[in-house]
């Protein structure tokens, strides 16, 4: 039988792991400098953390959860996304009266049965980044301009933010009206999709990839001209901390955000470098959603950044290349005494931080151990064999430049934790 994974779900490994990781480290190393706090959901929650919250007829209620099983009366769901579990556990461990402040922040997969393509996957990473008890428009900046930062950090550039305020419980409802009657002639040309939409969430139309959906769109009503005033104050707000701390963005009043819990700011990064699927991260304000598990709703702002779009994006720029890590050493022992002398000191070095490789089959040939040497990427490869060994000098080749050098094999172990550190 030929096994192979599910669909749409990939094995990571390798020099692709490793960039991973790379990425993944220094997205966390500014996430410690922020002062957001890891946390971690299970992978299965009961179905209506989502349907209460996300909302019923999202793509991702309607048609995109896995069901796991129904025990007993319990149908359990595998997480489609972060934000509405994270709720569920502010309320659930009552976080609101802990002494952590309101930053948090998960780095986790989920799951999506979608059909897989380019940049879109059934399994796929998130971090997801949440600011709550906190309803300024400082809050959106802090979040915005956060993503902004970590993907700097993480060498990313090829993004636009996209900003917009979709309004609130005062004002969203007339302008909800005005786009109803708008959309009320033309419903017959909308996809089946925004047909459905149509009664129950027109907002959505306008963010509808359909071609033929988008040229309507074009035409209608946008929510900027019905802002209530705390609306538009909020806006003016937020946009001028996101210039204090130089982010530059786009507003674009078609972002509404796919899900229904959204309120004022939404956004997105988006990148011209990925194709169809380019947006890299989305988020907005949700201030209402703990309600939605009947518990006291505060306020709160969060995004979510879509971890195969970003290494994606950082392919695309070239950038993965050179994240690529591999051991500073590589031994190359010719002959047992060499390898006697090599394999304690491999050790020692180890032990001290510094990453070395060393093939334990005896008797392996000079032309293939470097070879394994360049596959794992090694920097230096150390060759002692017994005549080195009898005069006291090894050789060390840097693999890159191919530049040899001979070194004295008495201090060996001090000398190449020098180098160790020096090389960038
Ligand atoms: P899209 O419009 O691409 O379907 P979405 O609105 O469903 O996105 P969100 O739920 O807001 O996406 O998720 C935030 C981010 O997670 C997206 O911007 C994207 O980078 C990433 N993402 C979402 N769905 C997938 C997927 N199926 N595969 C890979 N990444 C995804
Ligand atoms: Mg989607």
């Amino acid at each position: 039988m030929a096994v192979s994974a599910v669909r749409g779900m990939h094995d990571l490994y390798g020099d692709e792991l490793r960039q991973w990781i790379a990425v993944e480290v220094r997205i966390k190393n500014v996430l410690g400098q922020f002062g957001y706090n890891e946390i971690r959901t299970p992978v299965l929650e009961k179905v209506e953390v989502f349907s209460h919250t996300v909302g019923q007829d999202t793509d991702i209620v309607e048609k995109q959860m896995y069901t796991v099983s129904d025990v007993g009366d319990e149908c359990l769901v595998l997480r489609p996304e972060g934000t509405a579990s994270f709720v569920r556990a502010v309320v659930e461990h009552q976080l609101l009266q802990s002494s952590d402040p309101g930053r948090y922040f998960y780095y986790l997969p989920m799951f999506r049965h979608e059909r897989p393509q380019k940049g879109r996957l059934r399994q796929f990473h998130q971090f997801g980044i949440e600011l709550i008890q906190d309803s300024s428009p400082e809050g959106d900046a802090e979040i915005v301009g956060l993503v902004d930062h970590l993907f700097r950090e993480a060498r990313f550039d090829a993004y636009e933010v996209k900003i917009n305020s979709i309004g609130c419980e005062n004002c969203r409802p007339s302008y909800r009206e005005k786009l109803k009657s708008f959309f009320k002639s033309t419903l017959g040309s909308l996809c089946e999709q925004c047909q459905k939409r149509f009664e129950r969430s027109v907002l959505r139309i306008l963010d509808c990839k359909n071609e033929s959906c988008k040229k309507i769109v074009e035409s209608a009503p946008l929510i900027t001209g019905h802002l209530c005033n705390d609306c538009q104050t909020h806006h003016q707000n937020f946009k001028k901390r996101l210039g204090q701390i130089g982010v530059s963005f786009v507003e674009d009043p078609h972002i509404v955000r796919g899900l229904d819990y959204y309120c004022r700011t939404a956004f997105e990064f988006v990148s011209g470098v990925l194709g169809a699927q380019s947006a890299v991260a989305a988020g907005g304000r949700y201030d209402g959603i703990a309600s939605r598990f009947g518990a006291k709703p505060f306020p709160a702002v969060g995004v979510a950044i879509g971890m195969e779009r970003l290494m994606m994006g950082l392919e695309q720029k070239g950038v993965l290349k050179t994240l690529k890590s591999g051991p500073v050493y590589y031994f190359a022992a010719l002959g047992d005494k060499a390898f006697e002398s090599l394999y304690g000191l491999a050790d020692k070095l180890k032990k001290e931080g510094v990453w070395v490789e060393m093939n334990y089959e005896k008797n392996k040939s000079l032309k293939s151990q470097l070879k394994q040497a360049d596959r794992c990427g090694a920097r230096f490869v150390l060759i002692v064999g017994d005549d080195e060994i009898a005069s006291g000098q090894g050789l060390l080749k840097e693999m890159q430049s191919g530049n040899q050098i001979s070194l004295h094999l008495a201090d060996l172990q001090q000398d190449l934790m020098r180098r160790a550190i020096v090389v960038p």
